[in-house]
């Protein structure tokens, strides 16, 4: 059984994994891993560059941590790379404490790294709260392109098992 996002379109339902099981895959041409599809809208409402230079349709999204690229395009080959996104990519520097991890509430890594059991556990339930009322944007400000409940957990699980 496929557990379906809960997510609205503004957190990026379309795109979530959980709602695409059939989903084509592409390689990043730099470093080789598989991406994660974005929409066009998510790249062009991220990107520091003229959109006049966004040449192609669909772009994937790069989660290596340790590749430049954010988005590539798997039928032109073209690349965007950080210092072409006008935000910091959570997947990039996932230890840094002043890079957002939930990009719509502004909660950055350092915010759930430093707050107690109690206080993480409010964090999260707020993120939760926010998608609920509809208030969330993730399509268009988070680089992925979708909901960050599962990276915020994922730091989360981070700091419980250290
Ligand atoms: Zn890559």
């Amino acid at each position: 059984m496929t557990t379906l996002c809960e997510c609205s379109p503004a957190a990026g339902s379309a795109t979530c994994e959980l709602n695409a099981p059939q989903r084509q895959t592409a390689s990043c041409p730099t470093c080789g891993s598989s991406g994660k599809r974005v929409d066009l809208q998510t790249v062009k409402a991220l990107v520091a560059i003229s959109l006049r230079q966004i040449q192609a349709s669909s772009f994937w999204f790069c989660r290596s941590q340790h590749c430049p690229v954010v988005y590539f395009a798997a039928d032109n080959g073209q690349t965007l790379t950080i210092d072409q996104i006008r935000e910091r990519v959570y997947q990039k520097e996932p230890e840094r404490p002043d890079v957002l991890v939930c990009y719509c509430f502004q909660h950055r890594v350092g915010d759930i790294q430093q707050a107690s059991p109690e206080e993480r556990a409010a964090l999260i339930a707020d993120i939760k709260a926010g998608i609920a009322a509809d208030q969330c944007a993730c399509d268009i400000r988070n680089p992925q392109g979708s909901c960050c409940l599962g990276n915020v957990q994922q730091v989360a699980k981070r700091v419980e098992l250290t």
